[in-house]
């Protein structure tokens, strides 16, 4: 009969936050697979569990991938473990998980710290309804995309972030966000250092102008201003498309019933040349 493969979430910090399930698990399995054996064994020692590790990170996760089925199929119990947090969160074991399955190996999961939730749960942003997007590509143009396909998303929007990025990627929310979109930064959680920030995007530029990032972020993002009213429909249900498209004019200016016309369209998902010959064309 096949092994288990445990999916075992480790401590973002603060040690007291690992389970009585974890430790047991990590105390009786056959081997450990580690992110970076030397940080596990560090937590191993410091918990004075002594259990055979081996390595399993983004860059060998094929080969070993492989030898860690392998050792399942052989009726071994394998625990997952990444740097911190939760496996395959932002982190490798989505693929062992996929090659378990592919095998009919059972997987569990040890469940525990992640920081996307738990930075979620702080922030006092609607937590009901919220989608990770975690890190941010490096390449510009990805970025650029990624951050121009959430920005009507109604939902809670959660990124992951390293200090020395923080800076670009709140400029870069802002010019797709808005200046008066609200974010909560939130930074080392669980640890000694934790702190929970609140501001508009313009404010968190302002306030890193003069304070440097440190430590590990989670940036927490309002989500764009639903698109239906209390009963149910689009609130302007009720409108004829000149009315919805004035709603949207700010000044007098071509630009500003250009993009009105497509805002109009895009709330209605009909093309804009349909909305700008009713508009222009007093049609309805
Ligand atoms: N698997 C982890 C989890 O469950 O959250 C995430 C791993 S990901 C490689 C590391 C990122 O998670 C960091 O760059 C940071 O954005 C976030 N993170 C991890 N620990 C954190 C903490 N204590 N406070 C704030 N953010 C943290």
């Amino acid at each position: 009969m096949s092994g288990i493969l445990y999916l075992c979430a480790t401590p973002i910090g603060n040690l007291g936050d690992i389970s009585e399930r974890c430790l047991e698990i990590l105390n009786t399995v056959d081997l450990i697979a580690a992110e970076d054996t030397r940080r596990t064994l560090q937590l191993l020692n410091h918990f004075g569990i002594s259990r055979p590790l081996t390595s399993y990170h983004e860059h060998n996760k094929r080969e070993k991938g492989e030898y860690i089925i392998r050792l399942l199929l052989d009726g071994k119990n394998i625990a997952q473990v990444s740097d911190a947090g939760t496996p395959a969160i932002s982190d490798p074991g989505e693929d062992l998980v996929r090659l378990c399955i592919e095998n009919d190996i059972t997987v569990t999961s040890v469940p525990g710290p992640v920081a996307a939730i738990n930075a979620l749960i702080l922030s006092g942003l609607p937590a009901a309804r919220y989608a990770f997007e975690g890190f941010l590509s490096v390449n510009k143009r990805h970025r650029s995309e990624r951050l121009e396909s959430v920005k009507d998303d109604p939902r809670t929007l959660i990124f992951y972030e390293a200090p020395h990025k923080l800076k670009n990627t709140l400029s870069d929310m802002l010019k797709h966000f808005g200046a008066e979109r609200r974010i909560v930064i939130a930074r080392e959680l669980t640890k000694l250092h934790e702190e929970v920030l609140r501001f508009t995007l313009a404010e968190a530029i302002k306030y890193y102008e003069s304070t440097n990032p440190r430590g590990e972020y989670v940036l927490v993002v309002e989500g764009a201003p639903e698109n239906i009213n209390s009963g149910g429909e689009a609130w302007w249900a009720g409108m004829t498309v000149r009315e919805h498209v004035e709603s949207y004019i700010k000044d007098d200016s071509k630009d500003a019933v250009k993009e009105a016309i497509k805002k109009t369209a895009s709330d209605r998902s009909v093309p804009r040349r349909e909305i700008y010959s009713a508009y222009h064309g007093g049609k309805e």
